[in-house]
């Protein structure tokens, strides 16, 4: 074997390959490729240290599987996954939509009524303190819009109102205005000096 020979199975071959047979021969008896080889050598192992596997840890056919199976687990997380943002995505609508549904069966009826004597602002307070916060009113002009649970929330609160306003009318023609704080307050200002 010559030097051209060794040097090119150095090339292509790992250095294991060249310590036995004819090629350990040569590096015995040929001081240069010795050298190279020892130098390719100690990068070949530098290298591999480098990497941190000397040797496969495992064969290559339980590699294969490995990845296989690594694979297989991706691929079922990821559908988990899916499905989990799904069902986040499910609860939350389904949570919307009950909320709606609950607000919606809170105050499915409104009625308007047209306030002869007492000012809105006394009527609301008034409804209020008779029928619970829960109540929803609104005012525009001397019109008082009430929104209630049912429809004898709403009967409720219009036979307060015709209370309300029987009473006003009183006070507003020199009786005393009875009841409420808010209705102590349009007394003071409503009842005529004797
Ligand atoms: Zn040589």
């Amino acid at each position: 074997m010559n030097c051209d020979t060794y040097l090119s199975m150095l090339e292509t071959l790992p250095v294991d390959e060249l310590a036995y047979g004819d090629a350990a021969h040569h590096a015995a008896t040929c001081r240069d490729c010795d050298r190279v080889t020892r130098v390719v050598a100690e990068r070949e192992r530098n290298m591999l240290l480098a990497y941190g596997t000397i040797t496969p840890p495992v064969p290559t056919g339980p590699l294969a599987a490995h990845a296989v199976e690594l694979s297989r687990r991706r691929r079922i997380a990821f559908f988990f996954r899916t499905g989990l943002a799904a069902a986040a995505v499910v609860s939350v609508v389904g949570f919307v939509m009950t909320r709606r549904a609950a607000t919606a069966s809170i105050a499915p009826v409104t009625e308007t009524f047209r306030l002869q004597c007492m000012s809105v602002d006394d009527a609301a307070a008034l409804l209020r303190e008779s029928l619970g916060p829960n109540i929803r009113l609104s005012a525009r002009g001397g019109i008082l819009r009430i929104g209630g649970r049912s429809v004898a929330e709403l009967r409720q609160a219009r036979s307060f109102l015709d209370m309300y306003e029987s009473r006003c009318a009183l006070g507003a023609t020199g009786g005393v205005f009875p009841g409420s704080a808010a209705g102590a307050v349009k007394a003071t200002r409503r009842v005529a000096p004797f």
